[in-house]
């Protein structure tokens, strides 16, 4: 058939929207997506039909099938669920932390009505968003007063420029962290307006190289985690208590940006010892700031403890305005922070934990049973074991950390891994894994337990 036939098969955008296949949809669907749809599959068509195309459904019912797949997927949400099989906990491009139960709740609970976001219900009075987690954070912590912003980014910054702007802020050469995004502490002071004195050098500073800087127009010690890398070797980086002790001789506060910031240690898991913000808080540091959605496993928050008198600046400064927590992930922070008052009930209801504090054993024997009935569903389209395979924290957090644990390789005989892999990312909801080679490595320690039947769906409709 010749082209000009085939175009004049094609049928007219009115016919396609009133195809059963599309006026079923139009009950859930808007008009101009369906529109969008109808008028799309059929340019398609036509330039398919141009370039010589043979075999396409041209009649008005096929077309409107095509049409309803397209309005369909316009209508699903941007933002959705995700299988996260990659084993790493923290991962910023799928989230970060899964938020525990008790948060959700709180969000629900919270958002579907008014709330007493900024009202006394006291006194009748104006009140204050930061009043439903400065008692939490303080008992936590053991701090005198505390604040929290948007995030860990906007807290550094609000800290820098509330505390010293205009004067000089000294850190360590070895502490220049960039954690990607843009945050790089040297263009975070220029932003704050605060002049970046460094010293020391990458790998050693001592106590009196800071002594040394500090002058008429310092403002401020700044001592920074350096989350994600590690100098090793040769090394020296002084002490919280002994930067508080300088700076308290000089009259000057300390400010600690922790980056992920630890409630509690989580060394039984197979952590580093890191310091615990109380620990840093016990250290003298007048102001310490932390993420709400890294290893506290909480909604996405800047958390900022310290002394009343820096806390006080940091809130009074209109700044703050700019960066502050909006009340779902208030609510959320509040439920989650309110968990770590029992350390059991934290590790068994906050889900980062939850996954962190699985030993390897119980890893393999969840593998075991998900590949169990699998092996001879999948026989002759894949090859499937469990193989060891340690876990990152990621996040930016503890990057030399490996939890050990096992996870599921699936080997396809037909496919390529990565047709299969991009196959997984296209099921409902989508499946995230890591490619190695000629197998696709699904850790389930990141996959909760009512995603394993889904996974599992999705890898037999993916093989076959
Ligand atoms: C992650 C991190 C930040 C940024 O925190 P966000 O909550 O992601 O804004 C800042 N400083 C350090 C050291 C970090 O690790």
């Amino acid at each position: 058939m010749d082209k000009q036939t085939l175009l004049r098969q094609l049928p007219a955008v009115d016919r396609v929207l009133k195809a059963p296949t599309m006026t079923a949809l139009a009950e859930n669907t808007p008009h101009v997506l369906l529109l969008e749809a109808a008028q799309e599959t059929i340019a398609a068509l036509r330039q398919a039909i141009l370039q010589g195309e043979t075999g396409l459904e041209l009649c008005p019912e096929g077309v409107a099938a095509q049409a309803a797949r397209l309005a369909e997927s316009k209508q699903a949400a941007s933002l959705r669920h995700v299988i996260n099989a990659t084993g790493t906990l923290l991962h910023t491009n799928l989230g970060r932390a899964p938020l525990c139960d008790a948060a959700l709740e709180a969000i629900d609970r919270v958002s579907r009505s008014y709330s007493n976001l900024e009202f006394d219900l006291e006194t009748g009075q104006r009140g204050h968003r930061f009043s439903h987690i400065e008692e939490l954070l303080c008992r936590l912590t053991g701090a005198e007063a505390a604040a929290v912003v948007n995030n860990n980014a906007g807290a550094v910054l609000l800290g820098l420029t509330a505390l010293a702007k205009g004067k000089e802020a000294i850190v360590s050469r070895g502490e220049m962290v960039e954690i990607g995004g843009a945050f790089r502490i040297p263009d975070v002071m220029e932003a704050g307006g605060v002049i970046l004195k460094e010293v020391g050098t990458t790998n050693k500073t001592h106590l009196k190289d800071y002594a040394g800087a500090i002058g008429e127009h310092t403002g401020l010690l700044l001592k920074v985690h350096t989350s994600n890398y590690r100098i090793v070797g040769f090394t020296a980086q002084v002490a919280g208590a002994e930067m508080v002790a300088l700076a308290k001789e000089n009259g000057l506060p300390v400010m600690e940006d922790l980056g992920s910031g630890m409630l509690m240690d989580l060394s039984p898991f197979g952590l580093p010892k890191e310091p615990t913000v109380r620990e840093a808080v016990e250290a003298g540091i007048d102001v310490v700031t932390f993420s709400g959605d890294k290893l506290l496993g909480g909604p996405q928050a800047g958390l900022i403890v310290g002394t009343r008198a820096a806390i006080d600046a940091i809130r009074s400064h209109p700044m703050a305005r700019a960066l502050r927590i909006d009340k779902l992930s208030l609510a959320a922070l509040e439920a989650t922070l309110a968990l770590y008052l029992d350390r059991e009930r934290a590790i068994g209801e906050i889900p980062v934990l939850r996954m962190m504090s699985v030993p390897p054993k119980e890893l393999e024997e969840r593998c075991s049973r998900f590949t169990a009935g699998l092996k001879a569903r999948l026989e002759g389209m894949a090859n499937i074991e469990v193989v060891p395979e340690p876990s990152a924290i990621g996040g930016g957090a503890l990057p030399l950390t490996e939890l050990p644990g096992f996870a599921v390789s699936v080997s396809p005989t037909n496919v390529s891994v990565d047709a299969l892999a991009n196959h997984l990312r296209g099921t409902r909801p989508p499946i995230v894994g890591r490619c190695q080679e000629n197998r696709l490595i699904l850790n389930l320690r990141t996959v909760l337990p009512q995603e394993e039947a889904i996974l599992s769906e999705a890898l037999q409709e993916a093989l076959k």
